[in-house]
């Protein structure tokens, strides 16, 4: 069975043209993929085989942008 992204509404594997990425193992990274995943599926639990495509993978959808103008 092929991976599939986890986001909310996507559901695509590879097959899809996007890239699949795994779970971070750091747990600290893991649980912040894990929250970020839970905004819009609140009861879901990640799994270290857990996958994110390409277009909702990003540092910029795990965390705020910093303030700007600094
Ligand atoms: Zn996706």
């Amino acid at each position: 069975m092929p991976y599939h992204c986890v986001a909310y509404g996507c559901g695509k594997t590879a097959e899809d043209g996007v890239t699949l990425f795994k779970f971070p193992k750091d747990p600290e990274e893991f649980r912040k993929w894990e929250k970020q995943v839970q905004r819009t599926r609140a009861l879901w639990v990640a799994t270290p085989n857990s996958h994110l495509c390409s277009e909702h993978f990003g540092k910029e959808y795990f965390e705020p942008r910093p303030p700007t103008g600094l």
